[in-house]
């Protein structure tokens, strides 16, 4: 069965679907297949950046199959070392190229990078593509509330989504309210916590009370919050599970419980460079997550 998905409208009006596919730390060979697969089986939104070194990949699938462009959103993101208003602009025409397309979807910041004081400028650029339409929506990753401020305070356009580390153990409370308020999607990276959260007994139980899998309880909480999910998994019996999510409801009381699994633990680094986990810090370099946070990609 294939799933259609519903789409979020964002807010310069574009629609966006809630459930989409991630495809981080997947090879670029591997993507291709990965993200046809992902498209047999409803998927119609894919999420990369130029960090992930599949944006080629991701391509090859859009132009390999059997979709027309304009059913799929494409995301992109702009890696941290090319932050800059003209480097932003070379970086994304290199994004573009690599996915073989002429507009892309979605186009994000990848993270503030406060250190660098450079996600101003770079927003200014960032308004730039939207207005030439080369994206139809811009947005940011990994964004506090801080930085947004400062986004609304020296530059013209709000973005459309920020795309934030949230899951059972790091829901994001406050920042999920403060983008309701100024009409900003909140979008989940590791929306089941690397699969960490699928082990919770209270997940475990609600997936046998309602004869799904602790995946589908998760992604399900999720989206009754009004979050836009985008797992990862190569596996397709994992795809068709983590896209099938549109016929059963939580109660509230079942989201009370899930809500008391906060702990407020991060399992990436925190955006401000404050971070104390010990799986702190990714490597543009290797691609992988290092503990070490003096290699912290996101120093202040
Ligand atoms: P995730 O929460 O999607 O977990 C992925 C892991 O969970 C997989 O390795 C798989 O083993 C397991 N899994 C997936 N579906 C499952 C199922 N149905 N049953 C059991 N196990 C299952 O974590 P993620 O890959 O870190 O995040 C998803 C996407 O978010 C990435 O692919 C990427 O696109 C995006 N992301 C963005 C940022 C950012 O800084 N913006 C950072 C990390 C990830």
């Amino acid at each position: 069965m294939v799933v259609t998905t519903p789409s979020v409208r964002l807010n310069n009006g574009v629609d966006m679907p809630c459930v989409g596919f991630g495809v981080f730390r997947i090879a670029d060979e591997e993507t291709t297949k990965a993200a046809l697969t992902a498209m047999e089986c409803g998927y119609r939104s894919i999420d990369t950046a130029s960090l992930y070194g599949n944006e080629s990949g991701v391509g090859r699938a859009i132009a390999g199959g059997s979709l027309p462009r304009e059913e799929l959103f494409v995301t992109t993101k702009l890696w941290n070392d090319h932050q800059g208003y003209d480097s932003t602009l070379r970086a994304f025409d290199a994004s573009l190229f690599a996915l073989g397309l002429d507009y892309v979807d979605l186009y994000l910041i990848h993270w503030p990078k406060p250190g660098q004081n450079k996600y101003v400028e770079t927003w200014r650029a960032f308004e730039r593509l939207y207005q030439e339409k080369r994206v139809r929506a811009i947005g940011v990753s990994n964004f506090q509330i801080g930085h947004l401020r400062r986004l609304f305070d020296e530059t013209s356009v709000v973005p459309a989504v920020n795309q934030i580390e949230l899951h059972l153990n790091f829901q994001q409370e406050q920042l999920r309210h403060f983008h309701a308020k100024h009409g900003i999607a909140t979008e989940a990276w590791s929306p089941l916590g690397q699969g960490a959260a699928l082990e919770q007994p209270i997940v475990v139980e609600l997936a046998g009370r309602y004869g799904r899998t602790p995946a589908q309880i998760v992604l399900r909480w999720h989206l009754q919050l009004g979050n836009i999910v985008i797992p990862k998994s190569t596996r397709q019996s994992r795809m068709k599970e983590n896209i099938d999510l549109f016929d059963f409801e939580l109660t509230s009381e079942d989201l009370t419980a899930l809500a008391l699994l906060e702990t407020e633990t991060r399992q990436g680094p925190d955006p401000d460079g404050r971070d104390t986990s010990p799986r702190a810090g990714f490597s543009s370099a290797g691609g992988k997550w290092v503990a070490n946070t003096a290699s912290l990609d996101s120093t202040p």
